[in-house]
């Protein structure tokens, strides 16, 4: 699972779970803002930086649905 960073880590700047954010491969975090000065490259380990996907869930949620669907494939 991704850590979601809460945070970029040039400027500090707060990233919400569900804020578009940048990551590279190595899951350094970056704003929009940094990620569009660093022509989209990691500076630390010069990857790429993707935008991140956002997660509207909490792990536990997930976990719950998961376990779930699984019961259902289950029980007929
Ligand atoms: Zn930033
Ligand atoms: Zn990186």
């Amino acid at each position: 699972m991704l850590k979601m960073k809460a945070a970029c880590e040039r400027c500090s700047a707060p990233l919400g779970l569900t804020d578009e954010a940048y990551i590279c491969s190595y899951e350094c975090t970056f704003c929009l803002v940094c990620a569009d000065e660093l022509h989209r490259e990691c500076p630390n380990c010069q990857g790429n930086l993707l935008l991140r996907p956002s997660r509207n869930s909490s792990p536990t949620q997930v976990a719950k649905t998961g376990f779930k669907a699984k019961l259902e494939k289950i029980l007929p």
